[in-house]
């Protein structure tokens, strides 16, 4: 028998990589879709999304991508529920690329989409799972609107706490921020904006310990880590933003990331450094990291992967 090589393979199934699935099934590129460890992504982990256009009332995260799923599907994307494991990509001009997973299978493939996505990097309290979207969560343009005239915290000092906690102190009554070394690590220009707002408060050198709350938060348990003075804010959310990792270690050593691991594409377009290999958003995209700019990434990377292909087959 001979060996199928798909004409497309995308990896992750969050808005990006379904975007792509249904872009690259519309146009006859028989996608098939490898979801990973976390079918659907980050969003399966907020509640209502409700920045997302044309939903005017909004819907539940899990829902959007079991929407999204359907989607893909529908057009004829092959969905196979797996983690993969290794690439391995070829350098050449119409090469074929080996694509590897946990449960011992291997693919064959002309193209590559690649939309591992990233994480939020959480503190690790047991407190943060207990109150899961229930006061804990790691975006604020996502969620800071359920919180509107409450108090809140952000926990971290870099651009993200920075933005989130400026983003949050439009909507909000208070935000206090919490940054653990006496400094932030945020830009000047960031730190300068948040420092000149009037209702952040600023709680340099002072950590998050706990939380706690009838099924919602409703404190935050917090302590200076030079004096071990303990502190109880009253906030009714907290927001993790210590940062953030792309699932990018599958690629070490084989495409260019920068610094923070974030994957490298061309300038106005999702091509990668090799023929064939294309990143479509979170993994790719450390600055705007929102649904809808996932999802037009992924549609973006279709498109290039379509480009390719006729190209090589031609
Ligand atoms: P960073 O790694 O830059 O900052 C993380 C922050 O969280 C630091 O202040 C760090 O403290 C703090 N932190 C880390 N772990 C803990 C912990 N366990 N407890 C308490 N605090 C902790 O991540 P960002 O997400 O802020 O930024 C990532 C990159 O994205 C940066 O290059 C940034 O410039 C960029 N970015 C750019 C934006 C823009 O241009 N608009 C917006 C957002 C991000 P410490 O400093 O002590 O290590």
């Amino acid at each position: 028998m001979t060996e199928q090589i798909h004409k497309t393979i995308i990896i992750g199934s969050g808005p990006a990589g379904y975007t792509a699935a249904i872009y690259a099934a519309r146009a006859d590129m028989k996608p098939l879709l490898l979801t990973g460890m976390e079918p659907g992504g980050q969003l399966t982990t907020t509640t209502d999304v409700e920045n997302f256009p044309g939903y005017p009332d909004g819907i539940k995260g899990p829902e959007m991508m079991t929407d999204l799923q359907k989607q893909a599907e529908r057009f004829g994307t092959e969905i196979v529920f797996d983690l993969v494991n290794e690439v391995i990509f070829s350098e050449e001009e119409k090469g074929i690329h080996t694509i590897k997973t946990s449960n011992g299978k291997e693919f064959k493939t002309y193209s590559v989409i690649i939309s591992t996505g990233a994480s939020a990097k959480y503190l690790g309290l047991e407190d943060e799972k207990k109150y899961a979207g229930s006061g804990v969560s790691a975006c604020a343009t996502c969620d800071g609107f359920f919180y509107k005239g409450k108090d809140v915290a952000v926990v971290g000092g870099g651009d993200t706490a920075a933005e989130e906690a400026t983003y949050l102190s439009h909507l909000c009554n208070k935000v206090y921020l919490l940054v653990r070394r006496d400094e932030f690590r945020a830009s000047k220009a960031m730190e300068a904006r948040v420092m000149k707002t009037q209702n952040i408060e600023v709680l340099f050198h002072h950590e998050l310990e706990g939380l706690s709350g009838e099924n919602v938060v409703e404190k935050a348990h917090v302590f200076n880590n030079q004096t071990g003075e303990k502190q109880e804010l009253k906030v009714d959310g907290v927001f993790i933003a210590i940062g953030h990792k792309p699932n990018t270690d599958l690629f070490q050593g084989k495409l260019d990331m920068d610094e923070t691991g974030y994957l490298i594409t061309q300038p106005k377009s999702t091509r990668t450094k090799l023929p064939g290999v294309f990143a479509a958003g979170d993994v790719q995209d450390k600055i705007y990291r929102q649904a809808i700019t996932a999802a037009g990434s992924g549609c973006m990377a279709a498109l290039d992967a379509e480009k390719y292909l006729m190209q090589i087959f031609d």
